[in-house]
């Protein structure tokens, strides 16, 4: 027999679920800063299942994600439990901007976990977060995308040991790309991983991904690799798919050596070996001179393009994989 779960305001019994929210600040206008979370608590004691999406708040896919999962599992039919956390970092969503607008000391609230007590807000909220995580979670995936400058395609980071890379296969079959990840990256990941628990970063989506039927798209691409981890883990029913090949290696983000107007090579597709030196895109000014080309930097794949054309020298243009072999 399961027991009953308690986060913040949620409280699920065994076979039930329900909706809260954990409390962090009170802001001077009166509005108060509290995370959102479902618990969908099974009928029979298993492991914890933590999806946090959100971190960064222009990156909606963990809402869309955590809101089908929980149309789609039954808590009776299902167990161990499920904690949903669609968004963390809620005044970063609120604006649609990457990092809390109250917060310019911790912008990147994926690189201050596990977060402060008595530190800037964001830290004050990473950490709140991180101590309910902490007390519940067996594993841990964090949903991201390419937010509102960059599309990227299905890609993980994760650390290198066996459980974790357990987890990595449970995405399911359309997950190739895992790439290395360590503690250094103060992530919800990096948290977990330290402990000895298994976790994920996982990169889908993004600007371009959100024209008619897009975003829903994504949202049940994320929804299948969560489900897969369901099955795999026997929380539920069903049969798991895998990976045919999974590739290993590292990230290398192209930074825009000029500022202008990005033209991506028409050719390009995502997740496909490239050789070193491939032509990726080019700069143009603003009279159609070309000012630069991007060139892979070495053997491996495109797993991310910028998607707003706009380019200022200095930013994200292309998220490039290394590929060093397979898993
Ligand atoms: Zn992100």
């Amino acid at each position: 027999m399961n027991s009953t779960i308690e986060i913040g305001s949620a409280k699920a019994d065994p076979g039930s679920i329900s909706e809260g929210s954990i409390s962090v600040e009170k802001l001077a206008g009166g509005g108060e800063i509290s995370i959102p979370v479902t618990i969908i608590n099974g009928i029979s004691d298993g492991p914890c299942f933590w999806i946090n999406g959100g971190i960064h708040g222009d990156e909606p896919e963990g809402i869309l994600t955590c809101s089908l999962l929980k149309k789609v599992i039954d808590p009776k039919k299902l167990t161990g439990c499920i904690v949903l956390i669609p968004v963390i970092n809620v005044p970063a969503m609120e604006a649609a901007e990457r990092g809390n607008p109250l917060d310019t000391f911790s912008y990147d609230m994926n690189r201050i976990y596990p977060g402060r007590e008595e530190g800037y807000l964001s830290e004050r909220i990473a950490h709140v977060h991180k101590e309910w995580m902490v007390k519940y979670a067996d594993m841990e995936i964090s949903i991201h995308s390419g937010g509102s400058h960059s599309y990227l395609a299905e890609a993980m980071f994760a650390a290198t040991d066996e459980k974790t890379q357990e987890l990595a296969r449970a995405m399911g079959e359309d997950w190739k790309v895992c790439l290395y990840s360590n503690v250094t990256s103060k992530s919800p990941m990096a948290v977990m991983s330290e402990m000895g628990r298994p976790a994920l970063t996982v990169e889908l989506g993004g600007r371009s991904s959100t024209a008619p039927g897009k975003f829903l798209e994504v949202g049940e691409k994320i929804l299948k690799a969560c489900i897969n981890i369901l099955v795999h883990y026997k929380m539920i029913e069903g049969e798991a798919h895998y990976p045919s090949i999974r590739y290993k290696g590292y990230q290398q983000a192209l930074l825009a050596p000029k500022s202008g107007v990005f033209l991506p090579n028409k050719n390009i597709k995502f997740l496909s070996m490239m050789k070193k030196n491939d032509f990726i895109a080019a700069i143009i000014d603003y009279q159609g001179n070309e000012l630069c080309q991007l060139t892979a930097p070495a053997d491996g794949m495109i797993f991310g393009l910028r998607a707003l054309p706009n380019v200022t020298v200095g930013e994200w243009c292309c998220f490039y994989a290394i590929i060093e072999g397979e898993w």
